[in-house]
């Protein structure tokens, strides 16, 4: 039993950050009293999310975006450009949002802003309890979860979340298989101040050793995720801030003008893993716990967001019909509908950034014949943004429709 709380939860979270904190706030807001526990992350993060517009609309339906707008950059022009070097490179392909008549293809915002939207939000919400303390067991059973705590305390409810990230605990307690990789690559990651404007634009160059991406922030800021070779990234890393300054303006042919470190860089070992199944044993999987993939194309929180939205839509739907909402019926339909989104997303990304590594020409040669396709024909290209975006079938939330 912990302090002011029974012991039982109607559901709860294992896991605060953005995946298990839009979880927990979608399964209150439809009535099902949670609890929510998270150990503090040990460092701050530096990184950004670039929310793709359905993310921004279930932010929006959710009553949180109102906090994040002021501090997010629209995304309004896509470039990729081919700084590969090789025989067979791409051309150039630029994505404007309002081909697919959008506005923005989405916002990026620092990651500290959007934690602290989506904590501020739990506050408002009655039902919803945060508790900073980590989780040291999770024991499913026929009837119920018993989650343990490691300062003592058990809690138990019929359906767990497992937020817990890439290492997941409540992956390993639900006995779900996972198929992972890791890439020769580290991501560095960095937000900059720059003499000139970006126009609201993200520019990705392609080099040999993967992707070089400058993402908007508001003013003349910018968030800089640069995967390079491990050797590579740990002596970037280690540079003072006007060395490093000038290897960025370097790398990205001054677009931006003269470059400004700001405080705080990240270094991210690249992965990409899938799990076998999202839910089983009563515990559903969301965000890194279910998938990983490289920081390509902007998809990752944005499939974990579509992850938290659907499977609160379901249990939502069960509570209100009186159903059990960790029973077989939710966790396979759970399962159902996120298979094919990010299975075709993981593959697709796992693809490009391997051609990006690739030494042999034919592969080489078909990512610039694909570049160029999408480039030149109108239908191809739109189809291609649209599903960038968003899939097909998307959870309620994304369409702004409430609980
Ligand atoms: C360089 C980089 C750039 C990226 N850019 C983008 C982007 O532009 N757009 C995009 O959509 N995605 C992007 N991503 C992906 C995105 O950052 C991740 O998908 C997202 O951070 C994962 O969130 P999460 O909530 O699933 O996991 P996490 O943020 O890892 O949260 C897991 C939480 O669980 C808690 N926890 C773990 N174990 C326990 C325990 N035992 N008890 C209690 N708490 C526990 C941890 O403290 C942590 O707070 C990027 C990734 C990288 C590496």
């Amino acid at each position: 039993m912990l302090d002011g709380i029974s012991d039982s939860a109607g559901a709860i979270v294992v896991g605060g950050g953005p995946a298990g904190l839009t979880a927990a706030i979608v399964l209150a807001e439809g009535g099902i009293s949670t609890v929510l526990f998270d150990k503090r992350p040990a460092k701050p993060d530096n990184r950004t999310t670039a929310l793709l517009a359905g993310s921004v609309t279930a932010l929006g339906t959710l009553g949180i975006w109102d906090r994040c707008a002021a501090q997010a950059a629209p995304l309004k022009t896509m470039r990729i450009v081919d700084a590969t070097g090789r025989l067979w490179r791409a051309p150039e392909v630029k994505f404007e949002a309002n081909e697919i008549d959008l506005d923005a293809f989405g916002y990026n915002i620092e990651n500290r802003h959007l934690i602290e939207a989506l904590e501020h939000r739990t506050l408002s919400l009655p039902n919803l309890r945060f508790v900073g303390y980590e989780v040291a067991s999770v024991v499913p059973a026929s009837d119920a979860v018993t989650v343990s705590l490691k300062n003592g305390g058990t809690l138990r409810a019929p359906l767990t979340i497992g937020a817990d990230g890439r290492n997941s605990m409540c992956r390993a307690a639900a006995g779900i298989k996972i198929e992972e990789r890791t890439y020769p690559q580290v991501a560095l990651t960095i937000c900059l101040k720059h003499s000139r404007p970006h126009h609201d634009t993200s520019t990705e160059f392609h080099t040999p050793t993967g992707a070089f991406t400058l993402v908007p922030l508001s003013g003349n800021r910018s968030s800089l995720v640069w995967v390079l070779d491990p050797a590579e990234a740990d002596e970037r890393a280690a540079l003072d801030d006007a060395d490093l300054a000038g290897e960025i303006e370097r790398a990205s042919h001054s677009i931006l003008g003269k470059v400004e470190v700001e405080p705080g860089r990240g270094l991210f070992p690249l992965h990409v893993a899938t799990v076998r199944h999202f839910a089983d044993k009563r515990i559903a999987l969301v965000g890194e716990a279910a998938h990983v993939i490289p920081p390509i194309g902007a998809q990752g929180l944005n499939l974990g967001l579509r992850d938290a939205a659907t499977i609160g839509e379901l249990a939502v739907a069960a509570y209100r019909e009186h159903h059990d909402i960790g029973g077989a019926g939710v966790l396979a339909n759970y399962d159902r509908l996120r298979r094919a989104d990010v299975g075709s997303r993981t593959l697709a990304i796992d693809l490009l950034n391997r051609t990006l590594l690739s030494d042999f020409l034919p592969v080489q040669g078909a990512r610039g014949l694909g570049l160029y396709l999408i480039d030149r024909i109108g239908p191809l290209r739109r189809a291609v943004m649209r599903e960038g975006v968003a899939p097909t079938a998307q959870p309620r939330l994304m369409r702004g429709e409430a609980l």
